[in-house]
């Protein structure tokens, strides 16, 4: 079958002598953006089948390091929540953590409760076990008793699916950037 000679560029869309039928764009130009947009849409299905493969734990850590990297920069301007001290900056790493109340060990249900997570030096989540009562102090001062109480009596039991785990994940991610330019 014989090519129609007059085709439209599959980029551009404008009006080209077509000499195949494989011909589909006007000229070097769109042909280049052509490959270009190819590439694109390799990679990003590259990207689906990847993140289809994940394991949930692998979610669960991606939301997790999303959530604590909010909580992080939402408390910048707060000392530590236990001791009420600043960072040293001398600390290679970064001297923070964002610090579960109740940790995500004895209480993953809590895991991404934001009045349950706040800034916390490392050298006071790491080596002092969280300094639970000064951090329970620490709290209460910012969030109150109420809050404080309603958080040690949570035993909601929360499910996530990697779905939800992708959903938490890039939520708290698009909220970190916006904190960021804030
Ligand atoms: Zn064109
Ligand atoms: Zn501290």
């Amino acid at each position: 079958m014989k090519p129609d000679p007059i085709a439209e560029c599959s980029q551009c869309a404008r009006p080209f002598m077509r000499r195949t039928t494989l011909h589909r764009v006007c000229s070097p130009r769109c042909a280049a953006k052509s490959v270009r947009e190819q590439r694109k849409a390799e990679k990003a299905d590259f990207k689906r089948r990847q993140e289809a493969a994940k394991p949930r734990s692998q979610w669960l850590k991606e939301a997790q390091s999303a959530f604590n990297a909010f909580i992080r920069t939402r408390d910048q301007h707060q000392p530590c929540i236990c001791c009420g001290q600043w960072s040293s900056g001398e600390s290679r790493g970064g001297d923070w953590d964002a610090g579960h109340y109740r940790s995500t060990g004895s209480a993953p249900h809590m895991r991404f409760d934001e009045r349950n997570c706040h800034r916390q030096l490392k050298r006071c989540n790491r080596y002092g076990a969280g300094r639970a009562v000064d951090y329970r102090i620490g709290l209460i001062a910012r969030i109150g008793l109420a809050a404080v109480e309603a958080i040690e009596a949570d035993q909601t039991l929360r499910k996530y699916t990697s779905d939800d785990l992708r959903a938490i994940r890039d939520d708290y991610r698009a909220r970190l950037k916006a904190n960021k330019w804030a």
